[in-house]
């Protein structure tokens, strides 16, 4: 779908996967005006084609929209898209239960000219599919992590909330030096102090101490995951204790030493729940419990899995049917 200030969105349209021509000058090769979501397709055990709370990707995508001095889509005409290209593509939408469509909804400023003084005043909306099998090849494989004490991956003020692409291509040399020192991947820390956890790679993060879950807090530099925030309603179905707050490294450490934090894990909609099992980039690193998947990491991942493939209950209505 493309906009034209003055004119709004026009010309949708549905087309074969293929190249794009555009302009060398187009700004957003220059000006990274750029922004994108994610999201699946689950063909559940009735048959049916589902997707997971796709307004709450269209909220997301309006508010990095408003932060990247972008258009708004109104909420129906991202969902609708969605809809549409999921119908067309129905068989590719896998079989194979874990797997699914992945979708990728993203927005591009299209307007050509070197001049930096200005957002562009035409847009491009678009959106792929393409079929996804698990995230990491290990499948529930705990993977290890890397605390970035050389780079910061988001400054109050900044983009870090925002899902634009200029936050994953500042994001690469960190997770590059994650894998050069044996780690599946980056968890960065806080701007200011470098002692606060954020988040990981493409994913958030959850802290169990017995029965009490803590997850950072959305301060504004880190991304606010539908995942994230369906774990905190999940949380409470469970009869658990979950917060938003807080943790340092020297937290997270001294609660592995001690033993009363028992299981951290990651959460995404590409890596669904992903087990944390250990620790690098400071003094030599840590093992979370026994380094394997822990018990609540999996309750949780069966719990989520459960309501996107349609084996549990959709009791909050997160499962929207396409076809
Ligand atoms: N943080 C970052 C940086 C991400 O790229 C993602 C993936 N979108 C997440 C967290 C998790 O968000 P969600 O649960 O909405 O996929």
């Amino acid at each position: 779908i493309d906009y034209t200030e003055g004119r709004g969105w026009h010309d949708a349209r549905l087309m074969p996967y293929g190249p794009l021509t555009l302009d060398p000058a187009t700004s957003v090769f220059h000006y990274a005006q750029e922004l994108f979501e994610g999201l699946k397709a689950y063909r559940q055990s009735s048959g049916s084609i589902v997707a997971f709370r796709p307004y709450a990707n269209a909220a997301r995508f309006n508010r990095s929209a408003a932060r990247m001095a972008m258009p708004e889509l109104p909420e129906e005409t991202f969902v609708e898209s969605l809809e549409l290209l999921v119908q067309t593509d129905r068989d590719w939408v896998p079989t194979t239960e874990g797997h699914s469509l992945y979708l990728r909804p993203f927005m591009i400023a299209t307007q050509s000219g070197l001049g930096v003084n200005y957002p562009s005043r035409t847009y491009k909306y678009m959106v792929i599919a393409s079929p996804a099998a698990a995230y990491f090849s290990g499948g529930v494989k705990p993977v290890s992590v890397w605390l970035s004490q050389d780079y910061t991956r988001a400054a109050p003020g900044g983009t870090g909330a925002a899902k634009c692409g200029g936050n994953y291509a500042a994001a690469f040399v960190a997770q590059r030096q994650a894998v050069e020192n044996g780690c599946d991947q980056v968890v960065w820390l806080d701007a200011a102090e470098h002692r606060y956890v954020e988040e990981m790679g493409g994913m958030n993060l959850f802290f169990v101490y017995g029965d009490r879950l803590l997850t950072p807090a959305l301060t504004g530099t880190l991304l606010p995951g539908i995942t994230r925030d369906s774990l905190l309603t999940l949380a409470a179905d469970l009869g658990l204790t979950a917060e938003e707050g807080r943790l340092s490294i020297d937290e997270w450490r001294a609660g592995c030493a001690s033993g009363e934090l028992t299981e951290v894990f990651a959460c995404g909609t590409a890596a669904v729940i992903t087990p944390v099992g250990s620790v690098k980039g400071v003094e030599g690193g840590w093992t979370i419990g026994d380094g394997g998947p822990g018990k609540l990491t999996m309750r949780f991942r069966e719990e989520l899995m459960g309501v996107q493939y349609g084996t549990r209950p959709d009791t909050h209505n997160w499962v929207h049917k396409i076809c």
